[in-house]
């Protein structure tokens, strides 16, 4: 966890914080989104999950995306790999 200055009061606040304890402003570190993309025809038969700082927020399918809105500061990233199911007739 880091300190931030709120955009609207200016006092520090975790980056974490949802709402400003003082003022109440949302977002108080302003937003911002991360946004993921995946070529098309690249192991397209690979299903991909993505997780940003440990929760799941979908699939990510060959030329999809998919767009995270976070605050600002760090964050972790992870896509993982699963095989799609061979299927059999
Ligand atoms: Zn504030």
């Amino acid at each position: 966890m880091a300190l931030i200055n709120c955009r609207e009061c200016g006092s520090q606040i975790s980056d974490s914080a949802t709402a400003c304890p003082r003022c109440g402003v949302a977002a108080p570190g302003g937003s911002c989104a991360l946004v993921l993309t995946r070529p098309s025809l690249v192991g397209g038969a690979v299903r991909t999950e993505v997780h940003v700082d440990g929760r799941p927020y979908g699939n990510l399918s060959a030329r999809g995306r998919v767009v995270v809105p976070v605050t600002p500061g760090s964050h972790h990233v992870e896509v993982r790999t699963r095989e799609s199911p061979v299927l059999r007739q």
